[in-house]
């Protein structure tokens, strides 16, 4: 493709969620000329101003630093937006549908707007996670309904940042994936990204979209691993904590991902592993791993709402606390968080729950039964109640000194999901403890 290769190029990512904004904002911070759309106007308008529409560490400096420099645009217009794009980023939602599958509809309608506007030769970038095969297909759509001609090359290039660390996550992965059948355009897209200083790993279309799925199914496999793992801690009585460092220490092993506890949510892993598992059966390929994994994660979510039939039988009349809604901590990202089906759970067993969270509180309203009662701070949260749950780590909760559980409560008693406490911390503090594959402290 003609003209393409230089440093300073022009991109446009259409689609901003934390994964199209934090690129486009990252891209625009290493020098390109970055546009980027989307369909939701009030994420446009806020953008513009230097506001990110959801809660991300360091994005939002990052944001207006380049908006002040010139280098960074927002608009609702795609054909405006695509103007004179040398590459263009697709980024937008590939959610699950009912049958677990992915849907890949904004992507197919996306590439329709992109055939019809592109005016010159470009490079198309699938950027979201799609099932293998997918950028083929979006290859054709183009090809098909093109209004100019033009040259095109559609490169798969999955994303792996977290939520949470984004911007870190850009600036320090540990690799980006190029799928493509054309060397050259991959080198391109290599020289987008060179300034970064990240390992480019350069593979075919299909092998580059499996790679996104594979990493992804591992990572929930390792997850759903230990937490198998940490039952049977509890009923053997050994120690997960214990047992996880003792693991990790193994380097083929490793100790990240090795945490304990009520299980994996996100936007990423369910949809991911319930993708893969629908393109395996798709083949004929029946994927029991997977299967097991996903099947173990649904179970250890509800972990907690065991433990509290166990202990306490009835919760009719009880007042719970939860603290920690989002999916996993610095992210006010709900989707598929534990927090959903744990809190629904409680109210259908008649209990009156209170809820928390530094940063979710906004997006939980729309997630979480309307009979939950929203707290204004960690202390008035927990303030009279008679149960305490914790589903989500994050440090404002590890950092609370255990006295406030004893002051405040009705009676002291913590299931905590995610074990952000030591036993001896419990201990000392003199609540009754309950967390995931250790010893109960009472
Ligand atoms: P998101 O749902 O947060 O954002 C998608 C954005 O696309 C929304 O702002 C939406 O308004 C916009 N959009 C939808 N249709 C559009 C259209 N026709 N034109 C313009 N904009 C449109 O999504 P996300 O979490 O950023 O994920 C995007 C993709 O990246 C998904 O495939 C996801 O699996 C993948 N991914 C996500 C993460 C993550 O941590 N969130 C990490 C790696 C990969």
């Amino acid at each position: 493709i003609a003209g393409i290769g230089v440093a300073n190029m022009k991109v446009s990512v259409i689609g901003t969620g934390y994964v199209g904004l934090v690129s486009g904002v990252s891209l625009a911070d290493i020098g390109h000329d970055v546009t980027c759309i989307d369909i939701n106007e009030r994420k446009v308008s806020l953008m513009s101003k230097g506001k990110s529409p959801f809660y991300e560490p360091g994005l939002e400096p990052l944001m207006k630093k380049n908006i002040v420099s010139g280098r960074l645009h927002f608009t609702t217009e795609i054909q405006k937006g695509l103007l004179n794009a040398d590459i263009v980023i697709i980024a937008v939602g590939t959610p699950m549908k009912d049958d677990g599958s992915a849907d890949i509809s904004q992507i197919k309608q996306v590439s329709l707007q992109i055939a019809e506007s592109i005016v010159k030769d470009t490079i198309i970038i699938i950027k979201s996670t799609v099932p293998v095969g997918t950028n083929e297909l979006i290859r054709d759509i183009i090809f098909s309904n093109l209004s100019h001609n033009v040259e095109f090359s559609v490169v798969s290039n999955p994303e792996f940042l977290r939520e949470g660390s984004a911007v870190y996550d850009t600036y320090h992965g540990d690799r980006i994936i190029i799928g493509s059948d054309n060397y050259r355009v991959a080198e391109c897209v290599a020289t987008m990204y060179k300034p970064l200083g990240m390992n480019i790993l350069i593979t075919d279309i299909r092998s580059a979209e499996m790679i996104k799925y594979a990493s992804n199914a591992f990572l929930a496999t390792k997850i759903s691993f230990i937490n198998e793992i940490s039952n049977l801690c509890e009923r053997l009585g050994a120690n997960i904590e214990e047992v996880a460092l003792g693991m990790g220490t193994d380097k083929r092993i490793g100790h990240e991902f090795l945490n304990a506890g009520i299980g994996y949510g996100g936007s990423c892993f369910p949809k991911d592993t319930n993708a893969l598992v629908q393109v395996s059966d798709q083949v004929g390929y029946n994927f029991e791993l997977l299967k097991g994994v996903i099947r173990v994660n649904q179970r250890q979510q509800k972990l907690l709402l065991h433990k509290l039939k166990h202990r306490f039988g009835s919760l009719k009349g009880k007042r719970i606390a939860v603290l920690g809604l989002s999916f996993k901590p610095n992210t006010d990202d709900m989707r598929e968080a534990a927090s959903i089906i744990i809190t629904d759970k409680l109210i259908e067993q008649g209990a009156e729950v209170v809820v928390y969270d530094p940063k979710a509180m906004k997006n939980a309203v729309q997630w979480l039964n309307p009979k939950v009662n929203y707290g204004i701070s960690i202390k008035e949260t927990i303030r009279e109640t008679d149960i305490a749950l914790i589903l989500t780590e994050w440090d404002v909760f590890k950092e609370l000194d255990l006295s406030i559980f004893v002051e405040l409560m009705n009676s002291p008693i913590v299931f905590d999901g995610r074990n952000c406490f030591t036993l001896d911390e419990a201990m000392e503090a003199g609540i009754e403890y309950h967390s995931v594959g250790r010893p109960v402290i009472n």
